[in-house]
């Protein structure tokens, strides 16, 4: 469904459950007491006429705007990945039949992957995730360049071949990032405002909702007794780092041409494919129990790499440079 969809209903769930909703304004500083037990919230409404705020614990929800981190300066490059974006709307893309019909559908080719997302409107959202060298080489405007891009990939132009382009396409770059701190005396971090990773099977809601689900509902005893708050938040934090600090390492291997070709070749010796669905999609909170067959995939993983050593060795070098070379903040 639409990010725009989805949001409404939360909102008005949120406000209907007794939330105190502003709408059309923007957080512009949070001025923590010294004591750590509270803070003042400041901004500006879209019409330019400011308000202020008063709060026992701020929550940073602020996506990829990082507020938080960006006024600690905690917000770090992930030195282990870097990707940009280009996607865009299609109407009359060709979908899978009947009950696959909504199926997600991943494009490999040379310089990354595609998404190619069916909404339940009958658009379909169509990505490129590339490196940034890849991003580098655009010498024409962003429609044309992407529309370029998708002809790299024969598989997802037929999908696209009667489709026509719905929305602007957007880019967005070098996106990978987190904060070396999700907590500290009178705030969170959760979701974005955290870190992100990689669109990768369409994981960033599932591990934003995560956050949301633990950490406030967790913290709000703590917002009421100062005592109880920093052991609490640092609780809070190891459940929700779990998932954060466990799955990136695996998703950067997503790229891998081993990876690529287990993915394309699935089998499900010791339930190894539901796990690796799970932590794609990042299901991988509480009890969940794929962290046996996530091992035993990652031996896979690394026999068969040792298997076919060269083709390895080459892919550490062209990992290596993809991350290196940098195209830039946004695009
Ligand atoms: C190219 C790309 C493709 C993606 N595709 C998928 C996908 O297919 N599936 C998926 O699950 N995830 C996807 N993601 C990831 C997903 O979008 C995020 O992980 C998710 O939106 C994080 O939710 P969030 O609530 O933390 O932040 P957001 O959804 O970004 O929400 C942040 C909110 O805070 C508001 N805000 C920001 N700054 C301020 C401020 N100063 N004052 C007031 N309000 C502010 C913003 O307006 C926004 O409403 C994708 C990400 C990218 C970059």
């Amino acid at each position: 469904m639409r990010r725009s969809e989805f949001d409404e209903i939360l909102l008005r769930n949120a406000q209907a459950k007794g939330a105190d909703v502003r709408e059309g304004c923007r957080v512009r500083d949070v001025q923590f007491d010294a004591d750590g037990r509270g803070a003042l919230v400041v901004g500006t409404h879209d019409d330019g006429t400011p308000f202020e705020g008063r709060a026992r614990m701020v929550i940073d929800a602020s996506g990829r705007d990082t507020v938080l981190a960006r006024k600690f300066d905690t917000k770090r490059r992930n030195p282990h990945h870097n990707s940009s974006a280009l996607y865009g709307h299609f109407t009359g893309a060709r979908r899978h039949p009947g009950r696959d019909e909504g199926n997600i559908t991943i494009f490999w080719f040379a310089h990354g992957w595609f998404w190619l997302i069916p909404l339940a409107d009958g658009c379909t959202s169509v990505g490129a995730v590339v490196w940034p060298y890849y991003l580098k080489t655009r010498d024409k405007p962003l429609k044309e360049f992407f529309l370029d891009t998708i002809a790299l990939c024969p598989a997802l132009a037929e999908r696209l071949q009667d489709a026509q382009l719905a929305s602007d396409v957007e880019a967005t770059g070098n996106f990978s990032y987190s904060s070396r701190q999700t907590h500290g005396p009178g705030y969170l971090m959760i979701g974005d405002a955290f870190a992100f990773i990689d669109p990768v099977f369409s994981s960033g809601v599932m591990l934003a909702m995560q956050g949301g689900f633990r950490r406030p509902t967790r913290s709000r005893p703590a917002c009421a007794n100062p005592r109880v708050r920093r052991p609490h938040c640092a609780r809070s934090t190891a459940v929700c780092g779990t998932g954060r600090a466990s799955s990136p390492r695996f998703i950067y291997r997503i790229t891998h041409p081993v990876m690529r070709d287990m993915l394309m070749a699935p089998s499900n010796v010791f339930r190894v494919k539901e796990a690796l669905l799970s932590m794609l999609a990042g299901d991988i909170y509480g009890k969940t129990p794929i962290w046996r067959s996530i091992r035993i995939l990652k031996g896979i993983f690394y026999m068969l790499s040792l298997g076919n050593l060269r083709r390895s060795i080459a892919a550490a070098r062209q990992r290596r440079f993809n991350i290196t070379s940098d195209a830039g903040s946004d695009a």
